[in-house]
């Protein structure tokens, strides 16, 4: 892969990233019941239904799995970063094949290429 690709995949992941953070810091203080004068920080980048999130049971368990996924896909994008700089970016985890750039430029933080991501799901339904 070019560097040029590879320095926009890291600049398309580290702005996810950036999002990322803000919304779980954010679901984070609405789960915790604080007040959202409280929560503060930039709100822009707040999906606009999570300032719809309540604080009854339900929505808070939706809202902490919903921290769950973000703080998941973190770690996704954190070990996309890592491997941009063990120059592995773009290669499935499983087969070592490279991930198709439709695939990337849809998901940059995918670690397995769509043949093994479908196996994935097979053995996931047994
Ligand atoms: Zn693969």
């Amino acid at each position: 892969m070019k560097a040029a690709e590879l320095a926009l995949y890291k600049k398309t992941l580290l702005e996810l990233r950036e999002k990322l953070v803000g919304n779980v810091n954010f679901m984070e203080d609405e789960a915790l019941g604080k007040s959202r004068q409280d929560a503060s920080g930039d709100l822009s980048n707040v999906p606009i239904h999570m300032a719809d999130v309540g604080t009854d049971n339900y929505d808070r368990d939706l809202t902490i799995g919903l921290i769950q996924n973000g703080e998941e896909e973190l770690r996704s994008i954190d070990e996309a970063l890592e491997r941009i700089s063990n120059k592995k970016f773009g290669l499935c985890e499983e087969c070592g094949k490279k991930v198709s750039k439709a695939r990337l430029t849809a998901l940059p933080y995918v670690k397995n290429c769509i043949e093994c991501q479908r196996q994935e799901e097979e053995s996931d339904k047994t």
